[in-house]
This record gives structure tokens, sequence and C-alpha cells, in this order.
């Protein structure tokens, strides 16, 4: 009886090696290499009329409308400095609700009549373009017949060369919207959204009493973990291939129990890539910073600096786009899917997020004496009523069938969306709901290790706490229970929409308080404590993996949805729509329209695993299992025949499991074969049924794989994948 040799050529395969491309940071030093792709302000400076330049930075610092002649003027030193660089083509590089990264290219190049050509983009082209918008997802806002779709340029997201083995393309970053306006991207609300903080957060800062306040914006630090897999085994895993997690796989016999895997040393050859794809990165200036091991074998990270939200999110989209790509030429798959592997920890994407600007820097750093800083004090305040009110749009924002894997399975934070301040901060606001103020501020201190070869360190003044899905970080927020493959706009129009709206009614009471002949600090310290007090109970500093949090946060009357079809529901509740339309960042038509696509993502994803989980099972598993049974059953035969007494133990049992199996897909056959109309009822049936019918299917089979000959199984199993590089 012969199986596949699949896994054995893919194991054979990898033991021959593979080639890198070595890279020579010697010779190209990261600081010449750095932003080397990017146009640059400093470019745009060199190559651009003073005039002009400087109506630009107008239009940026004030956030104006762009003069056109200084468009035409920029599109030139634009199509010049990447033609040098090797482009041929531009492309508008947008973010549809797929949640991932379009782009239309256009050449430069135009025939000139006699034979020969000329390139030609000028500033119309760089602002606007036209790509079929009918392809994209729209939620309803229009019928398909309606296609025409925007995009136009995002001026605060420079643009960029991308480069590829044939040459470059240059790449305008841009929103997306329908021809009636509506958004139809993700970056859109961003903006949006970012404007809306920018007013509120000015005007409390105004009423505080500064007198030089600057633009405000939020920024965002995305700390991104992924998979790696070699291409031999990914591609003989038709479950990673077409759904990004395997549908199936029993655990292997070493797990992550051990704990050495995490910031455990880099294999060379990951090492190899992560450098590969760092320096990628910094010819487009994104500033990459950390690179680790993670907890589960053959699971990493990376991390860069914060910036400006608007911009780390165009940032995340092209690490991701990144990593991917280098991984592939190192014969490597990335997987960012939120749980790929069964049992083992799964991805997130811990969103760290503050607001600031060059006047005031970062709003949400505490200083020297925290209880004595009372600007700081309000934002956090705010922050606090903001996420008590809208915990469910925030579980909203990160809902996605391959997050509802991860949240609450301890290794990332419950559904519950709670705050975690940590000791000094949690000490301050007691202090406060107390006495209307504080006095004094947890120190941090040095620690003496009393060793004369280790320096003393700086002790913080709390401990962390990853079990909170919102936690205060010292200096920013920490939300952290953002997907692996999420786009972080969803979260970040959330968090500074809420923000916003939390600041504005702030501004209103302040105001009248003050106009009331009130001291702003007085009137401050009398908010913040009504706000404290009022939404403390979504402040929590315990164990969120603990059981007893679920009953806990039941009786504080939070939220625990746990699926998406759940969670998308907060997305457009009365209270969400209000919001978002008095701020200006979403319509009821744009919310409904993301409520409808997120639910039939929901639904499509799901099918598609179901779908794949019955071809595997039918067409790989039950094949493979009939062949040993075979094989189990002559080998009794023959026992017999020769008149000794055999033990069919295992016939028996492979007999039970083969009859269990084909009773589970046709039970999945069944639980799929049902039609509706209202695709929320379908996101909540498929919850229901369809997810714990592939789970049947899963369970039998991996109980198979832990019983059918190993040389006859036909997939590449948790240790390979997981452990060999
Ligand atoms: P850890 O894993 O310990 O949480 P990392 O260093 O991996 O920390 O990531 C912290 C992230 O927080 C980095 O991306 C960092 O730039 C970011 N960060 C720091 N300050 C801010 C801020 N003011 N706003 C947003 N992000 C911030
Ligand atoms: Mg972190």
């Amino acid at each position: 009886m012969s199986g596949s040799t699949a896994r054995l050529d893919a194991i054979k395969a990898i033991n021959a090696g593979y080639k890198v491309e070595s890279m020579n940071f010697a010779k190209t030093p990261v600081t010449e290499l750095y932003g080397s792709n990017v146009f640059t302000d400093e470019v745009m400076k060199d190559r651009i009329p003073k005039a002009a330049y400087k109506s630009f930075q107008k239009t940026l610092e004030d956030s104006g409308k762009l003069d056109e002649s200084v468009a035409d003027c920029i599109a030139t030193a634009m199509k010049d400095w990447a033609i040098d660089k090797g482009a041929t083509h531009f492309a508008h590089v947008f973010y549809p609700l797929t949640g991932s990264t379009a782009e239309k290219h256009d050449a430069f190049v135009a025939p000139d009549g006699v034979g020969k050509c000329v390139t030609e983009f000028n500033g119309r082209t760089l602002i606007q373009g036209e790509p079929d918008g009918s392809s994209f997802p729209n939620g309803g806002i229009r019928d398909t017949f309606e296609a025409r779709g925007y995009t136009a340029w995002d001026i605060t997201s420079p643009t960029y060369v991308l480069e590829c083995d044939n040459g470059t393309t240059l790449c305008i970053p841009t929103i997306f919207v329908s021809w009636t306006g509506e958004a139809l991207d993700k970056k859109t609300p961003v903006l949006r959204s970012m404007d809306a903080l920018d007013k509120a957060a000015q005007r409390v800062l105004k009423l505080l009493g500064n007198t030089h306040v600057r633009k405000v914006s939020s920024s965002a630090g995305p700390e991104q973990e992924y998979f790696l897999v070699d291409n031999n085994f990914y591609y003989a895993r038709p479950d990673l291939v077409s759904s990004d997690r395997t549908l199936f796989g029993a655990s292997p016999a070493k797990g992550q129990e051990f704990d050495d895997h995490y910031f455990g040393a880099i294999p060379d050859r990951v090492l190899a890539c992560m450098m590969e794809v760092e320096r990628e990165l910094y010819k487009l200036a994104i500033p990459v910073k950390t690179r680790h091991n993670e907890v589960a074998p053959g699971q990493y990270e990376i991390a860069p600096v914060f910036e400006s939200a608007n911009l780390a999110t165009d940032h995340q989209m092209l690490m991701m786009y990144m990593v991917k790509r280098v991984a592939k030429k190192h014969g490597m798959t990335a997987i960012f899917h939120e749980k790929p592997f069964a049992g083992l920890n799964g991805s997130g994407k811990h969103l760290n997020w503050s607001l600031g600007n060059s006047s005031q820097g970062n709003l949400l750093d505490p200083g020297k004496d925290p209880h004595k800083n009372t600007q700081f004090l309000l934002f956090c305040a705010a922050v606090i009523s903001a996420v008590d009110k809208h915990a469910g749009l925030l579980r909203g924002a990160i809902a996605s069938a391959s997050n509802d894997h991860r949240l609450g399975a301890n290794e990332a934070p419950p559904a519950i969306i709670s705050v975690y301040l940590g000791d000094q901060l949690n000490d301050i606001f007691e202090q406060i709901r107390k006495t209307g103020s504080a006095a004094t501020s947890k120190k941090g201190g040095v620690m003496d290790f009393g060793m004369s070869a280790v320096p003393d360190l700086l002790k913080d003044a709390g401990d962390r706490n990853r079990t909170s899905p919102f936690a205060f970080t010292g200096n920013r927020f920490e939300f952290r229970a953002v997907g692996a493959s999420q786009s972080i706009a969803g979260p970040i129009v959330a968090l500074n929409t809420i923000l916003a709206e939390a600041l504005g009614e702030i501004g209103d009471t302040l105001e009248s308080k003050i106009n009331g002949g009130g001291d702003a600090e007085k009137a401050s310290m009398e908010i913040i404590k009504e706000l404290v007090d009022k939404h403390w109970r979504v402040v929590f500093n315990g164990n969120g993996y603990e059981d007893a949090w679920q009953d806990e946060a039941a009786k504080r009357g939070l939220k625990n949805l746990k699926t998406t079809p759940e969670a998308l529901k907060e997305l457009i509740t009365p209270e969400v729509k209000e919001t978002f339309k008095k701020l200006n960042v979403l319509s009821e038509v744009e919310l409904d329209s993301r409520f409808n696509i997120y639910n039939e993502q929901y639904v499509m994803k799901i099918n598609v695993e179901a779908n794949l989980t019955e071809k595997v099972a039918q067409l790989s598993i039950l094949p493979a299992a009939i062949r040993y049974q075979t094989e189990l059953a002559e080998n009794a035969m023959s026992l017999k025949a020769a008149g000794v007494e055999g033990d069919n133990t295992t016939l028996k049992n492979v007999t039970g499991l083969i009859n269990s199996l084909v009773t589970a897909i046709d039970a999945l056959k069944k639980a799929r074969d049902k039609h509706f109309e209202d695709l929320a009822e379908e996101a909540s049936y498929f919850a229901a049924t369809v997810i714990p019918a592939m789970n049947d299917v899963r369970d039998v089979v991996d109980a198979l794989e832990g019983i059918v000959a190993d040389d006859l199984w036909p997939l590449p199993n948790y240790t390979e994948m997981l452990f060999i590089k």
C-alpha cells in the first residue's frame, strides 16, 4: 500500500538547502538606505520651486486644500524622480474593505505621434484616479451598474517607489470613494477620525490655558506577530494555501510547553529573511525596530517605532506585504492568520496608540508627577470613559472569523473589553474618587542587585498586565485584542472617534464651567472625578484569562461578545451611528455598508473553510484511512489463514473512526446546505452550526492522525511545519 511522498520530498528539499542573496550593510550603510525609495520632504524641497514647496507645507499643516498648480509642479518632480529610480508606471494604492491593498498601474508613457514616446504625469493624475469600483465590496451602497469609484491622493502619506526584479513603480497612497462620495475604503475614515480628534483635542487644550496649540494627531505603533512555514510543507497543505490556517492537525509531541522559543536565538534562515525584510522596509522609511521569536515554535514578531496613525496604517499594510514577499524569496510563507495552528498561541497585532502634537508633546505622557498633571489625567479619563461607553464598538472593530479563534483562548485577551491602568495610575484615580484630588504618585525607584557586575536598574512604577485587552503602558494605551491579519485602520478609527466624542463633551462642560467663573484646573478635576466614577466598572487590573473575570464582568454589566456575528451588530447601534455622524467620520449608510461587508466576509471565510474541510477529509484523509484499514484487514486475514491469533484492536479503532468520519463529513455537508436572505442571520447560523460541524470533522481526522500509519498520512504534520526550517 503506498501513500503520498509529498511529505518526505518536502523534508528532502529543505535539507538540500536554499540560497539567500547576501546583503552587505557595510557597503550600503542603513543610514544611506533609509528612505531612499521615498519621495521625502527633502526630495520634494530639492526638486520643486520654493513657493510651491511652501504652499504644500502650509496645506499639510493647516489641513487645507491643495492648489492645482502646486500639484502639477509636484507631479512633474515626482515623475522625474521615479523615472530616475527606474519607474515606468505609477499606481494609486488604496485599501478597499476586503482588508487588503489594491493598486491600479498606469504607464507614464504616451505615444508622441511620430513613432516615439514621451512621459507624462500631471497634478490631476496625481490627485485623482478612477478604478472600476464595481469589483470592490460596497455593502449595498450602490448597484453594480453604478460602478464609478474614485481614488484621491492622501497628501499626508508620502509617495514611494516599490521595487521588483524588473523595475520600479511609483506608488501613491489614496483614499477610495464612490461616485456619490461614500467611503469604500479603510483610509477615508482614518483621515476623518484624525481630523475629528484634532479639533476636539485642540479645543480642550486651549480651554486648559495652553496658548500655543498645534495640530494634534493620533499615533500608532503596531506590533506584528506571524508564523513562517517552509514552502515545501505549505504547498502540501491545501488548508494553509486556501484558508491560511490548518483545518486539521494533531498536537505535536513537543509544542510550546517548554517556553523555549520566546525570545530564543533566531534561526539563521529566519534571521536572514528578517534582515532582508528590514532592508526593504528601511528603503521605504518604515522604521522597523524590533524583531524576536514569539511564544509558539515558528512564530515571530516585527515592530516599528510609532508614527502618525495614518502613516502607520499605510506602513503596516506595506510591512505585511513585504514580510510575505521576502519570505517567499527565502522559500518560506509568512502566515498572518490569528490561529493557524490549534493548541498553540495565535498571532495578534498589539496596537499602541496615543495622541499628541509638537506644542504639548505626547498627551498621554504622565510626566514625573502624574497626580499633578491634570491635563494628562483629563485625557486619560476621556479615554476610560470612551472605552466604557463604546466597548461594544471596539469589540466590533476587531471582529473577524479568524480573530474569534484567538480572543478568549487564554493567550489573548478575552472578548470582554476592559481597561488596565497599572498601579500608579489606578492609585491616582482611586485618590481622586475618594477625595476629589490626588496628593501622591507611586514611584518606580531603583533596583539594586547588590552585584558589582550589574549596574542599578530603573524600575517602573507598575508591573505589566498581558491579559488586558486595553492597557495603559506608560505613555500610551495598547489595544491588544487586534488580530494579526487585520488592518489597524478599523481599530484606529474607532479609538480616535470615541475619544473625539469624549473630548468634545469634556470641552462643552469645561467651557461652561470656565465661563461660569470657574478655574480650569479645578473644573478639570471635577470632570475627571465624575468621569472615572461613572465609568470605573471598565477598569480591571486582575487576570483577564481567569474564568472568574467572566462572572465578575457580567456582574459589572460589561459585554462579552464571543463571536463575530454578535460583535458586528455593535457597529450599527443607534449610539454608534450618532457618534460617527456627529463627528463626520462615517455616515449611517457607510456604517451599514461596512456591517454588510464584514458579515459577508465572515460567511465567505467560514464557507471556504467548511468546503476545504469537506474536500480534504473526503479526498485525502478518508482514502489514507481506508488504505490503512485494508492493510490491517489483509493482515488479519493472512494471520487467520496461518492459524495465528492476532489482535484486531487497531483495525476496529480505524474502522470506527472511518465510520465517524463519513458521518461527520455528511453532517457538515448538510449544515452548509442552507440558504439565507439576510446576511447577519446567515453569519449567526454559520457561527452556531457550521463551525461546530467543521470541528467535529477535525476531531475525527486528528484522532485518525494518531492511529493511521505515518507513511500513509497525506498532510505534513505539526512537528514538520513548526520545527523544520
Ligand atoms: P512591548 O512588546 O513591550 O509592548 P515593543 O517595543 O515591542 O513593546 O512595542 C511598543 C510599541 O509601542 C512600539 O511600536 C513603540 O513605538 C510604540 N509606542 C511607543 N510610544 C508610543 C506612542 N506615544 N504612541 C503610539 N505608539 C507608541
Ligand atoms: Mg506590546
